[in-house]
């Protein structure tokens, strides 16, 4: 039996905000682009849950929000401090799991089916977690735990905000009844109607859904994913940071975007995120791939090969290069990726530049 959890921070630019901003506090705070008196372009990045009140979320232009609460509180991103709270916390994370793995600043999946035995203990072990993290550090978490990946990551998001869910394997199947299809990791609003559209529009459904339409609909991969998803199927590893071969990070938009803007600062915050890894591991890399996937799910790697380097402003750089290089201009893009690859260890060397 594998106890897998998915410890996601909430709200978490904002929860880093209040940690160092008493107006913060109550009072709806949206922390992304600036609005400029409801002429501001770009998107909300994170709000917290006063701002919701009024119908503001992640990923609304921002122009949007300002119409909605003009004098909500709105603070620029401050990247660089949001990841000196990540590191901290990742670091507590690291303490409790068997396997680690973060999967973006504010995520992290862990296994500890090693320590752990029943989903009972879990929960326990999870509000332990929580209780550490809030005290050393001051954010609040979510935490959902399943069987694998998928369910703890589905179960997280049911248990949002500050709160905790287990699904044992015994409940997978009911619990997975009771969610719609849009709650399946990695469906968003545009595949849903598409999958609604071909007559699977609920988790039943899909799970017995035809292999072949999916295939021709959604890509061969990506539809056996769907298929495997509705089932409760998931048999990724949470991949440990050990003898890794690449460090990549993803990235989904909230809405596909052509904005080139847009994108490129969602490229510049994925090699950042990556460059970290790479520090971290002590290592240097000597391939540089951007993922692009399209609206229509088809998708696109496009790699550049460089002296080996850690160096984030070459990842960006070439990231950047293979985005205006090869995007195909009149088509949304759904998801991107930077990954580095060809990794070298230098621990213990001197550093290369
Ligand atoms: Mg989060």
């Amino acid at each position: 039996m594998r106890v897998i959890m998915l410890i996601d921070m909430d709200y978490f630019y904002v929860a880093c905000e209040e940690l160092r901003n008493k107006e913060v506090g109550a009072r709806p705070t949206i922390v992304g682009s600036d609005p400029k008196q409801g002429a501001g372009r770009g998107v909300v990045m994170t709000c917290n849950y006063a701002a919701r009140k009024f119908g503001i979320h992640s990923g609304m232009p921002i122009s949007m929000a300002y119409r909605l609460k003009p004098d909500a509180l709105y603070l620029p991103l401050d990247y660089e401090y949001y990841e000196s709270i990540s590191r901290r916390i990742m670091g507590r994370i690291e303490e409790f799991a068997d396997k680690f793995e973060q999967v973006s600043i504010d995520e992290a999946f862990i296994d500890v089916s090693e320590k752990i035995r029943s989903y009972g203990k879990a929960m326990e072990y999870a509000e332990e977690i929580r209780r550490d993290i809030l005290e050393s550090v001051g954010i609040k978490c979510s935490i959902g735990i399943g069987p694998n990946k998928l369910i703890a990551k589905m179960a997280c998001e049911r248990s949002k905000p500050n709160g905790v869910m287990a699904v044992g394997g015994g409940e997978v199947k009911s619990f997975l009844l009771e969610s719609k299809i849009e709650d399946l990791y990695g469906i968003g609003a545009k595949t849903a109607e598409r999958l609604k559209k071909l007559g699977y529009g609920t988790v039943e459904q899909l799970a017995k859904a035809d292999s072949m339409v999916l295939a021709e609909n959604f890509g061969a991969p990506f539809g056996a994913e769907l298929k495997a998803f509705a089932s409760g199927i998931d048999e990724r590893e949470v991949v440990g940071n050990y003898d890794i071969k690449s460090i990549s990070r993803e990235f989904t938009f909230e809405k596909d975007t052509k904005n080139s803007q847009e994108i490129k600062e969602a490229i510049g915050r994925l090699s950042k995120e990556v460059a970290k890894d790479v520090e971290k591991n002590q290592v240097a890399f000597k391939t540089i791939t951007l993922k692009l996937r399209y609206f229509d799910f088809s998708e696109h790697l496009h790699s550049r090969s460089v002296k080996a380097t850690s160096s984030l402003e070459t990842v960006i750089r070439t990231a950047c290069g293979l985005y205006d290089d090869n995007v195909e201009k009149n088509k949304d893009v759904r998801k991107i990726g930077v990954r580095v690859s060809g990794l070298v260890s230098y621990k213990g060397q001197k550093r290369f530049a």
